[in-house]
């Protein structure tokens, strides 16, 4: 696995590729990798010819307050990780050289990045949409690959995509789970064991909120309600948001008719925590 750390190397190893004919899938990550990111390996490895995987802590996705400091970074356990995974490239810069002195330019996908979680982290997708469009341009990947756990940063990334006529495919992969229901997430280090049991509460509700749907459920306001319960059930848990939304617009619906994404996001401590499930009615 080659390792780059600069953007002219990066931008260079990536012409080669496309010289010798290989398509390239790209899975953009923040590293502290685990099963759910090797997921998205895996799926690039069975679609592209080539897949590179950047490690970068974003530092304009946190807010002032946020965890940009404290957020867990591990560059060898993760480059033994995806040699293992079979990964061909880690492209791994550091702050400068993305953001160089004299940085003045930023993606905004309007509408879609103030919701759901841009209300509680104003100016998180600014950042996430601006590193991408960034990634995109230095490796020019044909495919690139993003989990369902973040699925407003998918549906962002799909947005930019789309909007400023990238020739890039982005294809979503299902959310990795533990065996208990926790979402998989680097976050999850940071849980205490009482708040990583009350952290189940999360897929429990929205297992709850399938289940309900399936019955046959259709009031939106009643699932919210019902996963919320769940969720304050647990005294160790803060209740960010519970919303049920539609998947393309993000906006509320009444009733589940059609796609509807169920998405919330909640603190155990200092720690938070998002989740959601897609459903169909
Ligand atoms: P992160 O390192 O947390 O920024 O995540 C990098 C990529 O991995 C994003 O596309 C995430 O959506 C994806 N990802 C993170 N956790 C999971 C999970 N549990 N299942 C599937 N994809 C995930």
């Amino acid at each position: 696995m080659k390792v780059v750390e600069s953007v002219a190397g990066m931008k260079a190893l990536a012409r080669r590729w496309r010289k010798d004919g290989k398509t390239i899938g790209l899975v953009p990550t923040m590293g502290y990798l685990h099963e759910g990111h090797l997921s998205l390996v895996r799926e690039s490895k069975k679609r592209a010819d080539i897949t590179a995987v950047s490690i970068f802590v974003n530092p304009t996705q946190f807010g002032p307050k946020e965890d940009f400091k404290k957020y867990p970074r591990d560059l060898a356990r993760d480059s033994a990780y995806l040699e293992n995974g079979g990964a061909d490239c880690l492209f791994h810069p550091d702050a400068a050289e993305i953001y160089p002195p004299g940085y003045r330019s930023y993606v905004r996908v309007e509408g879609l990045e103030d919701r759901l979680c841009g209300r509680s982290r104003p100016g998180h997708f600014r950042g996430v949409a601006t590193v991408v469009l960034k990634l995109f341009e230095i490796v020019g990947p044909d495919l690139a690959f993003f989990g369902a756990k973040d699925a407003q940063q998918v549906l962002i990334i799909r947005r930019m995509a789309a909007d400023l006529n990238l020739d890039v495919e982005v294809v979503t992969c299902p959310i990795v789970r533990e065996a208990d229901g926790l979402a998989l997430s680097s976050r999850n280090t940071y849980l205490s064991a009482e708040e990583r049991k009350a952290a189940l509460s999360l897929s429990t509700g929205l297992r709850w909120a399938e289940k309900a749907v399936r019955a046959g459920e259709r009031d939106a306001g009643r699932l919210v309600a019902g996963i919320r319960s769940v969720l304050e059930a647990e005294p160790l848990a803060r209740v960010d948001y519970v919303e049920a939304v539609d998947p393309e617009t993000l906006e509320p619906v009444a009733e589940v008719r059609g796609e509807v994404l169920l998405a919330l996001a909640a603190y155990f401590g200092t720690t938070r925590l998002i989740d959601n499930v897609r459903l169909r009615a």
